[in-house]
């Protein structure tokens, strides 16, 4: 089982932790890299042989919704920016969750956060528009060896989870599991409610298929659209912007110059007409008890943010 394992993880491109990375990566596609991102839209073709139901393009829906929300609260507020507390086992159920959403694991995915924010929009940058244009910012990065290694220097905090690494390790297990999962209820539902024209097969090319590539697309457009389009409330020495879209599309994250400006804190919209649909989450999840000490933004920021919103964009860049 785990040779299996280690075989699909070495197709997909596993995560090897090493010392020392160059800040500047090689802007080198490797063909095997694209193997994972090939696979899954291919994938989506088989909706010309399986067709639709109401309930399979719901539970795509919902799959976006609720992974999407794991990659924003977890993967990227809590690994990224330790921007809450939680316990070490909750911890490890966000990290599954957000597994869900075949983005790699938890700790290349806070690894390769953190440089960007070191490094946002300078040469060093993985996936700045600026420095190398759309495709590259958006999924060009992604098949390039050197963006797919760990920096164990960067993550040290994350290194020393060994359920942590073994997710890392075996990033496709959890997908795997979710497809499975997903054949097994479209297969269920064929045979206890037929009146729902669904099938095993329906269901995985639109429960993990289709939605697991809309919320490819949405989280990269946080790396690509928000360094294009939008508007600068905060004078960054980064490209990023603020967009009421992205944020819908991203359940917050678009609100990414907020983001540049102050990345300590729970929060990406920082006044009550930026919708952060993570935020208001991740309240329930502090009012149950699961989480707890959520970083606030500062006074001082918000004050900077009104000071300067009303200035015309050409004066903010
Ligand atoms: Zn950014
Ligand atoms: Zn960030």
């Amino acid at each position: 089982m785990v040779t299996t394992l280690r075989f699909i993880a070495s197709l997909l491109g596993p995560s090897p932790v090493v010392d020392s990375v160059p800040e500047k990566r090689a802007q080198q596609t490797r063909l095997s890299c694209w193997f994972p991102y090939l696979f899954l839209h291919v994938g989506c073709l088989g909706v010309i042989w399986v067709g639709w139901s109401w309930i399979a393009v719901a539970v795509a829906v919902a799959l976006y919704f609720v992974r999407m929300f794991a990659v924003t609260a977890f993967y990227h507020r809590y690994f990224s920016h330790r921007t809450f507390k939680t316990s070490r086992f909750t911890q490890f159920v966000f990290a599954v969750w957000a597994n869900s959403a075949a983005q790699r694991g938890p700790i290349w995915w806070a690894c390769q956060h953190r440089h960007h924010h070191q490094h946002s929009d300078d040469e060093c940058d993985a996936h700045s528009p600026d420095q190398h244009g759309f495709y590259w910012s958006h999924i060009g990065w992604l098949t390039a060896p050197d963006n797919l290694v760990i920096h164990a220097r960067r993550v040290p905090d994350l290194l020393r989870f060994p359920e942590l690494r073994f997710l890392d390790r075996f990033s496709v297990l959890v997908p795997l599991i979710l497809a499975t999962v997903l054949y097994g209820l479209g297969a269920a539902l064929a045979h206890f409610t037929p009146s729902l024209g669904t099938n095993g097969w329906q269901m995985v090319v639109w429960g993990f298929f289709i939605s697991t590539v809309v919320l490819f697309h949405g989280t990269c457009t946080i790396n690509s659209l928000a360094h294009l389009l939008g508007s600068r409330r905060f004078r960054t020495t980064d490209s990023s912007r603020n967009s009421l879209l992205l944020a819908m599309l991203t359940l917050g994250e678009g609100w990414h110059n907020n983001h540049h400006r102050y990345p300590g804190t729970v929060k990406q919209g920082f006044y009550w007409w930026e919708i952060d649909p993570t935020y208001v989450g991740l309240r329930f999840f502090e009012w149950i008890g699961l989480i707890w000490e959520l970083n606030p933004v500062p006074e001082k920021i918000l004050a900077e943010g009104q000071a300067q919103v009303h200035r015309p964009l050409s004066e903010s860049n």
